[in-house]
Formats: C-alpha cells, structure tokens, sequence
C-alpha cells in the first residue's frame, strides 16, 4: 500500500469511525469495528485446537512454554493487515479488546489454557505507550479477560528500553537486540503462576521469546501464548 492510501485511509477512518477495520466498507448497526463479511472470511488459524500449531513450533527448542497460538494468518497486502495497521496506528482502542474478545473465547473451549492464573500483555517502553497513547496488546489482553475472567497484569513485565524498528535488521541481529530489553517488577506476584502471554503479532518470535526468558526467571508455574496474528 502506498503512503498516500495510508494516509488516505487513516484519515477516513478519524473522520468515519463506522467502517470496517479489515475492508474498509460502511459497517452496520450492531457491527463494531469488523463487517460481517470479514467475520466470515479473515482467515481464522483454529490454532488453539492444535497445539502442535505453527506458532507452537516456531518456540520449540526455544523457551519453554505449555501452549502458544494466534487467532489469524497474517499476509502482507491482506485484510489481517489492514486490522493490525488498524489497532496500532488508528487509535481503535475498541477493535483490540474486540480482538482479544474473539481469542478469550476461543480459549475458554480449549483445555491447554484452562489453568491460567494470570494475562500479560508484552509491554510498549513507556515513551512510546504515552506517544501512541494505548499499549494495543494491554487491550487484547483486556478482551481475553473479560472472556476468560482472568486478571491482567500490566506492570510487572516491563520495556527497558526502546528498540528500533526491527524490519530491516537481520535475524540474528533482532534476536541480540532483543535480549536486554525487558525486565521483571514485583517477580513474587508472578511465581507459580501459569501465565498466558500476549502480543499483537508473532513474526520471529524474538520479542515473545526475550519475554518469556525473563518471565521465567520468576519460577512460574507455565507460559502459554497468545497473538492476534501470525506471519509466516
Ligand atoms: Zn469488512
């Protein structure tokens, strides 16, 4: 997508809020932020039914984890993408806990993520939260609660320090920049607890796995994991 439709569509949907974060089409009364159509049709992984999933494999050997998934495929020029720009640009504060809603509920008939004691959303360095004005995976992270009714905890997984963005750089090197960048507050709430893990969208994998090391370094009971989107 070129800058100019960018800008074009960010525009639109400040001045039109009722259209659908996926197509861009006029949505309905009763539809919020996703038409009916892109309900239907966004490519759904059904991930949190196989636990030997895409996701699950892209950590093995990594860190260790109990469950992982994505509730959507992500393709670049796609619909998924168009959701993610969405939550993370266009200040749809509603579209991620919507999102997050969709991910609880898919959960709650999953057996893996029955036990889970505690959500942590991976966190945004606090510059860039009160710049963007919301952390998008606190709000996916939300929405899973309300449907699992499981607390959040926002404030013991933390960013230390701010990344640069990582699209240009090369696999090892996201991974070395990774590796210092969070840290742990208050560890004695998060031991023995089997924490579900929450991030936006999975690509290498890096950032889950720098969070997953510091997490268990606070004796937790399990991780499990979970994001809107995966890109392959
Ligand atoms: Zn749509």
């Amino acid at each position: 997508m070129n800058f100019v439709k960018k800008l074009f569509q960010d525009l639109a949907a400040l001045l039109f809020p009722n259209l659908c974060s996926g197509c861009g089409t006029d949505i309905y009364h009763g539809e919020a932020f996703l038409c009916s159509k892109c309900l239907f049709t966004i490519p759904y992984t059904d991930y949190h039914l196989h636990p030997d999933n895409k996701v699950a494999k892209q950590f093995w050997g990594r860190i260790p984890f109990n469950m992982a998934m994505a509730l959507l495929y992500f393709k670049k020029g796609g619909k998924v993408q168009n959701i993610i720009h969405s939550l993370k640009y266009r200040n749809q504060t509603g579209l991620g806990v919507k999102l997050g809603e969709m991910i609880g509920d898919r959960l709650s008939l999953a057996s893996g993520y029955m036990d889970i004691d505690l959500i942590i959303p991976v966190p945004l360095h606090k510059k860039r939260k009160s710049s963007r004005g919301y952390n998008q995976s606190e709000l996916i992270a939300n929405g899973i609660s309300s449907a699992l009714n499981v607390s959040v905890n926002s404030d013991s997984l933390i960013r230390t320090t701010i990344t640069d963005t990582q699209t240009k750089k090369g696999r090892y090197m996201r991974f070395e920049n990774m590796k210092t960048v969070f840290s742990v507050k208050n560890r004695e709430n998060l031991t023995g607890k089997h924490i579900l893990l929450v991030d936006d969208v999975i690509t290498t994998g890096a950032t889950i796995e720098a969070c997953a090391i510091e997490l268990h370094k606070c004796g937790i009971k399990k991780l499990s994991i979970a994001a809107v989107a995966f890109a392959e």
